[in-house]
């Protein structure tokens, strides 16, 4: 019995060994599985942490050049909601900027590059080629007065604007536009002046290419025009589709290029040099945009 009892209790103290070792193991197994999953976690959550941060950075390089030079737009933008289209119903974004004052600048500027709100006007000509020039007056001049008085009336309304050159200067057409692509505009305006043998013939014509957004280039034109011709009571002349047009070609935004009048016609020259006309065919210009991107 002693002996039976003994390898009884030595049976038993070998379950209870086993058990509590068996414990152990599950214990342990417990403890490195929950370490894993933590450390999967955490791994999951550092990755998507690296995405988001390249996905920011891209976007910066993309939005770094549309702030340049333009702290005015960037200022009216931030606090300017009613009239900023871009920003209307972007409640989530401004609540992400609000708290977020350093990179305040950069967000606009990130918000309006992908939403394409930036609006590229292009004073035709320059540097070099000054365009046609009748009566000592140089077309490339003309252009970019208005051009100038179009975005200053546009960015008082809260728009962010670029001009494909600020001065006196040449560049290429094609880089012109291709610049307008890199910043992912909302539209593209080309301004220009007409001329022709026929001295009395004036007015004001609106062109736009033929490509897979002829539909909202044609709205485009149609707009700006109209408004131009409320705002000047000049005469209106056909609006041209062409497919051969590089400027509103080869664009990746709805575009168009106005001819805001003959510098061929005396009179009208004499108008498109005064400040006055000046001013409304930039008003119209402006209208037009708007109603375009307000549609
Ligand atoms: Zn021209």
């Amino acid at each position: 019995m002693y002996a039976e009892s003994s390898h009884y209790y030595q049976a038993q103290r070998k379950k209870d060994r086993i058990r509590g070792y068996l414990k152990k193991v599950v214990w342990v197994v417990t403890v490195i599985c929950i370490i894993i999953v933590c450390m999967a976690a955490a791994v999951q959550t550092k990755a998507s942490q690296v995405v988001a941060a390249e996905a920011e950075a891209a976007q910066d390089v993309t939005a770094g050049t549309e702030s340049v030079g333009d702290g005015d737009a960037d200022a009216e933008n931030a606090g300017d909601g009613d009239t900023d289209t871009e920003n209307a119903g972007d409640g989530d974004a401004d609540a992400e900027n609000a708290g977020d004052e350093d990179t305040d600048a950069e967000d606009t500027g990130e918000e309006a590059a992908a939403e394409g709100g930036v609006i590229v006007l292009d004073p035709g000509h320059g540097g070099r080629d000054g365009g046609c020039v009748c009566g000592g007056v140089l077309e490339k001049d003309i252009n970019l007065k208005i051009a100038q008085r179009t975005a200053l009336i546009l960015q008082e309304q809260g728009y962010q604007v670029v001009l494909t050159r600020e001065g006196d200067e040449w560049i290429d057409k094609a880089e012109r536009v291709e610049s307008a692509n890199e910043r992912k505009a909302a539209v593209y305006v080309s301004i220009h002046q007409n001329s022709c043998e026929l001295a009395d013939v004036s007015g004001i014509e609106t062109w736009y290419g033929e490509n897979d957004l002829t539909e909202s280039s044609q709205k485009l034109a149609q707009l700006i025009e109209k408004a131009v011709v409320r705002a000047t009571d000049a005469n209106e002349r056909e609006l041209v589709a062409d497919d051969e047009l590089c400027v509103v070609n080869r664009s990746r935004m709805p575009s168009c290029l106005i001819e805001t009048g003959f510098l061929s016609n005396k009179e009208e020259r004499k108008k498109l040099c005064s400040d006055e006309y000046q001013e409304k065919i930039a008003s119209g210009i402006a209208q037009g945009i708007a109603a375009y991107l307000n549609l």
